[in-house]
This record gives structure tokens, sequence and C-alpha cells, in this order.
């Protein structure tokens, strides 16, 4: 039996229409809406979609959105003046700057700009000072991704208490906050990366297994326990054909999309899963949608928590 989609888009919808109520209470109370600020530095394409979408959904849900743009040619030094600017601005409550940073800026512009930000605006839960947090399961902002995969779990009624989790990718923005988040749920968890000797029998272990590298179609069936539930958070742009034919028969949707577009958007997870895992998380639709919903999620806590009011996102683990 096919394995059961976890509806992403479904749970990102829900999401918002629970923050939307929230910031208009917020709004009337604080006579203003919670305020994201949103910096994109140069011109990638896929860089400028992403900050296109987060601008569209902010507005959507009643938040003030405001996008600061940098040229690709902007200094670090210029880049941590914009963030000051925000860190010091009443109106904003959350400030997201959009990676990858141009690599002229260096390689640890990155960290230094995570490290800049006002820790109880960090939305993208990126500062050391919450990723501390996180460890101790206070409450903090905590990165999106990983948030939402959880609340796509939870209300999934995926148990997660107890479960043997292992997490493929060590990053600090999706592999270690997503373990943390499911230890503290009571998870027996494995983090898994490049060296791991023999993944696919430690992976087998899993019966929830978030795969998070970037290597499209890289977790196959062998994987997989047969009933396990399995966390796609791969994303890569693909646009060789003959990938796209080993990995789709002719006919399907996804090769239909990809002679409509030239490219597709590939997961980790090798569609064979499909017939092994209890529950899967389809992409495209599956974590992507709650990555947004999570940062105007995130927005809001911060609103709420800077204008120390009761609420903001409880202890980063929730569970007791
Ligand atoms: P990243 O920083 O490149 O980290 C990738 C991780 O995968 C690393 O820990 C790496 O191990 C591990 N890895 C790479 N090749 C491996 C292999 N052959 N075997 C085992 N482990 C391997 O990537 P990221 O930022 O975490 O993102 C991961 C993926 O998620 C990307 O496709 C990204 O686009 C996607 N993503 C999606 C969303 C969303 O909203 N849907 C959000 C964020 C990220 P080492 O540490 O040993 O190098």
């Amino acid at each position: 039996m096919p394995a059961r989609l976890l509806d992403g888009v479904a749970v990102a919808d829900a999401i918002r229409a629970e923050v939307r109520p929230m910031v208009e209470a917020f709004t009337t109370r604080a006579g203003r809406p919670p305020g994201l600020g949103l910096v994109l530095v140069g011109a990638d394409p896929a860089s400028a979609l992403y900050v296109t979408s987060k601008l569209k959904s902010a507005a959507e849900t009643g938040l003030r959105a405001d996008l600061e743009r940098l040229p690709a040619t902007a200094s670090i030094a210029d880049l941590l003046r914009v963030v000051d600017r925000l860190n010091r601005s009443d109106a904003h409550d959350g400030i997201l700057v959009q990676s990858p940073l141009p690599e002229a800026m260096g390689p640890d512009a990155e960290r230094r700009v995570f490290d800049a930000l006002s820790p109880d605006k960090d939305v993208d839960g990126f500062h050391p000072i919450n990723v501390g947090r996180l460890v101790q399961n206070r409450q903090a902002l905590v990165a999106c991704t990983p948030a939402g995969i959880i609340e796509l779990l939870e209300r999934s009624t995926i148990p997660i208490a107890g479960a043997r989790a292992v997490v493929i990718g060590r990053s600090d923005i999706v592999g270690k906050p997503m373990a943390l988040l499911l230890l503290h749920r009571h998870a027996t968890v494995t983090i898994c990366h490049s060296r791991t000797v023999d993944l696919p029998q430690l992976a087998r272990e899993a019966d929830i297994l978030v795969a998070a590298l970037g290597r499209p179609a890289f977790v196959t069936a062998a994987f997989v326990k047969p009933g396990a539930t399995v966390v796609d958070v791969g994303t890569t742009r693909v646009d060789d054909r003959a990938t796209i034919e080993r990995l789709f028969a002719p006919g399907s949707k996804r090769r239909a999309a990809f002679e409509r577009r030239g490219s597709l958007v590939l997961g980790d997870v090798h569609p064979a899963v499909e017939q092994v895992a209890g529950a899967l998380t389809p992409v495209p639709g599956g974590v992507g949608p709650l990555t947004i919903a999570m940062l105007l999620r995130n927005t809001l806590a911060a609103a709420i928590q800077r204008a120390g009011g009761a609420g903001g996102t409880g202890r980063a683990g929730g569970a007791g």
C-alpha cells in the first residue's frame, strides 16, 4: 500500500488561519501590526522568489513586511548596518536576512549576521542565544523548517515520544535543530552525516526518518523500515533529463511537469520509498509550505514577547 502523504499545504494553511486573528488582536492592542524586516542582498532569482513569497504571505496574514535590498556588491559592513538599523527599529519585531549571501562577503558572513541580530528579533532562530535556549528546551525562537516539521508530524498524529528517529544531515539550520526538537519530544535520536558508516542500516532503524542532505533521491527504499514515517526536506532544482527519466515513469505527473518547465525541484527521497513508508512528505507540498507559515508565527511570537505580553512560542520542546 502506498504511503499516506502528509499534507504540508493544509497544515501551513491551518497555522496561518490560527496566526491571522492573533495578529489582528496584537494590532488592536499595540496600535501597530507585528513587523518583519526582510533583507535581500544581490539578485539571485531563487532568493528573490523566496523573499517575494514571504512578503506576500506576511501581507495576507496582516503583518507589516518591509524589504531592504542591497546590491550584490554590498560589503558585510553595509549589511551589518542594515541589521543594526532593524535591530533598533520599534516597528520591526522580526528580521530575516535571506541566504545565501554573496560569496564576496566572505565565508563567515552568515555567522556574523546571525551574531549581529538581536536575539529577540531572530525569527529564523539562528542566533547562538536562541540555539542555546533550544538545546536547554527553554522558550526560544526556533528555526522555521524543523519547527514546521514538528507541527506537521504532530498534527498528522505521528507518535514521536518513544520513537526511534534518524536525522540525515547536521546543518545548523535543519539537521541539528530537528534532532533537538525530536529529542525534546522524547524520541531516541541518531544524527547522520557524510562520514556516517553504514547509513542505510542505521536509517532502517528509524520509525521517523528525516532526510535533509540536499542530494536528490539519495534515500532509497533500502534506507526505510516498512511503515516508517519519512520526512523529505531536500529541495534541489534538477534540469538533467537523464536523472528525471531514471526517477519518474513516462506519463507520470512529475515527468509531465518536467516537460512543461524544463526542470523539477527534487527531494532527497527516492520515489520508490512511497511503496515502503507508512507516511511520507511529498516534494513539493510537504515541508516547504511550513517554513513560511512558521516564519509568520515566529514573527507574531517575537512581537508579543517584545511587547511584554503573554504568549510567545512556549518551551522549545513543547512536550512535558
Ligand atoms: P547543508 O548545510 O548542505 O547540509 C547538508 C547535510 O547533509 C550535511 O550535514 C552533510 O554532511 C549531509 N550530507 C551530505 N551528503 C551526505 C551523504 N552522502 N551522506 C550523508 N550525509 C550527507 O544543507 P541544509 O541547509 O541542511 O539543507 C538540506 C536540504 O534541505 C537542501 O536540499 C535544502 O535546499 C533543503 N532545505 C529545504 C527547506 C524547506 O523549506 N523545504 C529549508 C531548508 C533547507 P556533513 O556535515 O558531513 O557535510
